[in-house]
């Protein structure tokens, strides 16, 4: 059912620890990173690492929007197996993130538990994971209610069963892109925030530099990682890259006594708990404005599979609607572009959707009830069409690569920069790549959504 009330978009304020900028702009780089999220941070960090001269340009600030908006969860529930290559290379390298940039991440695991009260959802996941055995990175099992109490007393007991990912985990989005922004200059990355990216320049077809609001920067490569803008630079490109905004909402709530130790979801919603024992909510469910790109891909969408346990719901909300189609077109170079008119991207506060979670949370974990909220917010995840996401150069336009479209790109963020860094300096991703091409929106292939 269409909504008509929510999914407006309200000035933004970022949650993230701040990260300390370079102050000048290179005339010259062998790549610009658009986007200081943990994807344009990561493959920054990759490029850092092998010599690069790389340029990360952030219009706001380093996870100003989703990276440090997330929920925090690595993770692979009833994903896909088509994914799991990426994400078993994204788990190896989150565990091995704090010692690799010396920075607290706020890691915590590995485990992951989801907790089920009733059979039919149980049933769901068990069959999932018996058809995900022998695939990369399965390591998961069901528990019985009495193995979820000797796992952690705090999750209570009456549980039908559970999902415990052994090598799931959890971060803290505040945290982690700055640390990793902070590594990768240490490595030799130059940091520009509050320094938008107006426009990727070409000369014979191939890029040749980018325009931001400080500058020119000669560049022969640029790597699109602008979360839910990448939509809009792939535009003013004259390239459509079908991506769909979900808006969320969470909340922190005051340090409880004795709430669980292993993050994870109970039917209410995500749970992890934060550095000074508070513990952030994420609710199960979502808003999709209704964009230009839904209304193209209309009959593709209304064939994909639903997930029937989370709220998720389709808003037609007219300013966003038009301010999404305004965003797509580009403007003259000389004049302040649509992404300084936005430096953090946040929707406005979701009905009820927080009060519901709160007291959900309360009633499944005996820990959390009565627990005080001290923070709401709210953010966007982003998807492609099809659920899977881009990592790709573009065959059209040399020197131009796009990460994007990933909704749990918080846990692929890892092998995505990763294999974004690996296509920029010609060598093989460590995983197989073609699913993530680009040109499969507009090369004849058939259209399959992956949950
Ligand atoms: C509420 C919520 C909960 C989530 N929970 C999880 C979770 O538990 N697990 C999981 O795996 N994923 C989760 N996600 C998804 C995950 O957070 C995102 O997929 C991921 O952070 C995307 O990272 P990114 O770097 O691609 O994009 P972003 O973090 O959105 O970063 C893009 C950056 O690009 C910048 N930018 C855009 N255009 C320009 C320009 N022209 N010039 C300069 N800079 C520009 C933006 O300002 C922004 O900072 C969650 C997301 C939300 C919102």
């Amino acid at each position: 059912m269409i909504g008509f009330t929510g999914c407006g978009i309200v000035p933004g304020v970022t949650r993230a620890q701040a990260v300390e900028s370079d102050r000048d702009l290179p005339a010259e780089a062998d790549v610009v990173v658009i986007g200081g999220g943990l994807l344009g941070c990561i493959t920054a960090l990759d490029l850092a690492e092998r010599g690069v001269r790389v340029v990360l340009c952030e219009k706001g600030v380093v996870a100003g929007e989703a990276s440090g908006r997330a929920v925090g969860l690595v993770e692979y529930e009833l994903l896909s197996p088509i994914k799991m290559e990426l994400i078993a290379r994204s788990i190896e390298l989150w565990h091995a993130m704090p010692e690799r940039i010396n920075g607290e991440i706020g890691y915590a695991g590995p485990g992951l538990i989801s907790l089920y009260k009733e059979e039919e959802p149980a049933e769901f996941t068990a069959a999932w994971l018996k058809d995900m055995q022998g695939q990369p990175g399965v390591e998961a099992h069901m528990l019985t209610d009495r193995e979820i109490g000797a796992l952690d007393p705090a999750l209570g007991s009456g549980w039908h069963s559970a999902l415990y990912q052994v090598n799931g985990a959890a971060i803290e989005p505040c945290l982690a892109a700055p640390a990793i922004a902070r590594a990768a200059r240490a490595k030799g990355a130059t940091l520009l925030q509050s320094c938008a990216v107006r426009s990727i320049e070409r000369q014979g077809g191939a890029v040749s530099g980018v325009i931001t609001e400080k500058g020119s920067i000669k560049t022969a490569n640029v790597v699109i990682a602008g979360g839910v803008w990448s939509s809009m630079l792939a535009a003013h490109l004259g390239l459509e890259l079908p991506q769909m905004m979900i808006f969320a909402e969470q909340c922190s709530v005051e340090p409880v006594t004795g709430g669980p130790a292993i993050a994870g979801m109970t039917p209410a919603g995500y749970y992890r708990r934060e550095p000074d024992g508070g513990y952030l909510f994420g609710a199960a469910a979502g808003r999709i404005p209704i964009t230009m790109s839904i209304v193209k891909n209309l009959r593709k969408l209304l064939a994909a599979p639903t997930d029937v346990d989370q709220d998720m719901r389709p808003v037609m909300n007219l300013r966003t609607f038009f301010w999404d189609l305004k965003a797509n077109r580009k403007r003259p170079e000389n004049r302040v572009s649509v992404f300084e008119e936005n430096r953090i991207l946040q929707p406005e506060p979701i009905s009820g959707i927080t009060e519901r979670t709160v007291t959900g949370m309360g009633e499944y974990i005996p820990a959390f009830a009565n627990c005080k909220v001290r923070e709401v917010y709210t953010g966007s995840l982003m998807s492609t069409i099809d659920n899977l996401g881009v990592i790709s150069s573009v065959g059209s336009i040399p020197g131009l690569y796009i990460g994007a479209g990933m909704l749990y790109g918080l846990t692929m963020s890892a092998a995505a920069g990763e294999a974004l860094a690996d296509m920029v300096t010609g060598r093989a991703p460590k995983f197989g790549i073609s699913p993530y091409r680009y040109e499969r929106f507009s090369d004849g292939s058939e259209f399959v959504f992956h949950p």
